[in-house]
């Protein structure tokens, strides 16, 4: 196949962009792949904690969530091929959820499992202590800056119990996961493209291609803006723009990797664990590490940065996520050297990502994905390759949005929640948690 004989260009080789190819290969499509990096998932990818969980604020957040767990489950039939490299595995160990005032004791998190669904169990406070042996129940809320004399500072409640979401975890290396959907979207056909940047998408009207560096033209039909972090910079190429009511924007995270709290039991018993409490998450890292993130308090002021130049030095948000899991798990100290990463979400206005077409014929996005869709990923391959689909079929998606048939768990999600024209969904955490 030569290079003029594509029918589709996805704009990005990360977990999103190679399983958008799959998909689109898959369902017949000849398929470029460009990544201006060098490897598959090197993006944000490769920064992921690759948490899998099905709670989120909202009804098609969760059902899309509670989908993916089957999909990681299947991992190896899902890609229908071998890696040189290896597949990804999924830890199921399940993830635990502190209840606390500010998520209402997680009785709507509840709720919606019921509604699709999802097994969870409801835990009191000797419970959790009995099977998470390493936690507090002492209540810090509401989380505090490091400079706040307060900081640390127990407020002298503690916190009812947790709930338990089975279908949930973590996958051991994310950008692993990604050249796995590469080699299984090349088995179908697909031809990725590294160190190769798009520079610009010529034209207003149906798209025909773009420009990488050098000036080549590549002609294809359709193109798929999967760029992570550099969504909106891709959308300004297109001018895609002038009908978007939600935009995106780089916001930098950092995530510390620290020694696991020294007890015997937490390499058996650890679970993905989220409290909105200390506003910390962690995951377990083959029982010796800790994975700590942040939910985003509002005391931490949101750093938006430009994906080309921001600091990927650690600062002291790294001691304070630390700090702050240290609140909930009091055995765990604050190393003297700063592990971890440093790496930047694609955040929407409403931290819903971006599923959808474009006002221009051809051009789709699968962006906007906030820190919570990398367990989303195979899911999210098949949801556009039917959108793009059904687009290139005539369908009016913007006036008659598409419903999309979910497989494992035999639900229809309307895929207009994604949509680039919504207005702010007012359900939303506004946080990672999606
Ligand atoms: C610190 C961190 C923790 C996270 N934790 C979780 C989690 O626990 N669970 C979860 O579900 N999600 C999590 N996420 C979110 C998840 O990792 C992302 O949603 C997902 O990886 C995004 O994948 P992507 O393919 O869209 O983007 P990326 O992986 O960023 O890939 C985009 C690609 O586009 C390429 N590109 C950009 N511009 C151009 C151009 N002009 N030309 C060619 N190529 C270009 C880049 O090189 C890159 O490879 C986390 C994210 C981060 C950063």
């Amino acid at each position: 196949m030569s290079e003029t004989d594509f029918d589709a260009i996805v704009i990005g080789a990360g977990v999103i962009g190679a399983a958008v190819a799959l998909s689109l290969s898959r369902a017949g499509r000849r398929v470029l792949v460009l990544d201006k990096g060098a490897e598959a998932g090197h993006g944000s990818t490769a920064g992921s904690c690759a948490i899998i969980r099905p709670y989120y604020s909202t009804l098609d957040g969760c059902a899309l969530a509670y989908e993916s767990h089957f999909y990681w489950r299947d991992w190896e039939a899902h890609l229908g091929t071998s890696d040189e490299r290896g597949l990804a595995r999924y830890v199921n160990c399940g993830c635990t959820v502190m209840k606390t005032p500010g998520n209402n004791y997680l009785t709507r998190a509840m709720d919606l499992m019921e509604e699709i669904g999802a097994p969870y169990q409801d835990w009191d406070a000797a419970t959790l202590r009995n099977r998470l042996p390493w936690l507090s129940t002492d209540s810090y809320f509401p989380p505090r800056a490091q400079d706040d004399p307060a900081f640390g500072q127990p407020n002298g409640g503690t916190l009812p119990g947790a709930v338990f979401f089975e279908p949930g975890g973590y996958v051991t290396d994310p950008a692993l996961a990604a050249h796995n959907l590469m080699r299984a979207a090349e088995a179908a056909g697909a031809v990725f493209r590294f160190n190769t940047a798009v520079t610009a998408i010529p034209g207003e009207g149906a798209v025909t291609g773009v420009v990488v560096d050098g000036g080549e033209r590549i002609a294809a039909g359709i193109v798929v803006n999967v760029a992570g972090p550099h969504s909106d910079g891709i959308n300004a190429m297109a001018g895609v723009a002038g009908d978007m009511t939600i935009r995106t924007r780089a916001l930098r995270h950092e995530v510390a990797h620290v020694p696991a709290p020294p007890d015997p039991s937490f390499a058996e018993k650890a679970t993905v664990f989220s409290d909105s409490d200390t506003s910390a998450y962690t995951r377990p890292e083959r029982g010796e590490y800790l994975l700590i993130g942040s939910e985003d308090p509002y005391c931490d002021p949101p750093q938006w940065v430009d994906p080309d130049d921001f600091d990927r030095d650690f600062s002291d948000r790294w001691t304070t996520l630390v700090m702050r899991a240290g609140q909930r798990v009091p055995t765990l100290g604050v190393p003297s050297t700063a592990r971890g990463v440093v790496e930047l979400y694609d955040v929407s206005d409403d931290w819903i990502p971006i599923y959808d077409r474009s006002m221009r014929p051809g051009y789709y996005m699968a962006i906007g994905t906030s820190g919570n869709q990398f367990k989303n990923a195979p899911v999210v391959g098949e949801m556009m390759a039917a959108l793009i689909d059904a687009c290139e079929g005539g369908h009016d998606h913007d006036a008659d949005p598409l419903g999309f048939d979910l497989n494992y768990t035999g639900r229809r999600i309307d895929l207009g929640f994604y949509s680039r024209r919504r207005t702010i969904n007012p359900e939303s955490s506004m946080s990672v948690l999606g």
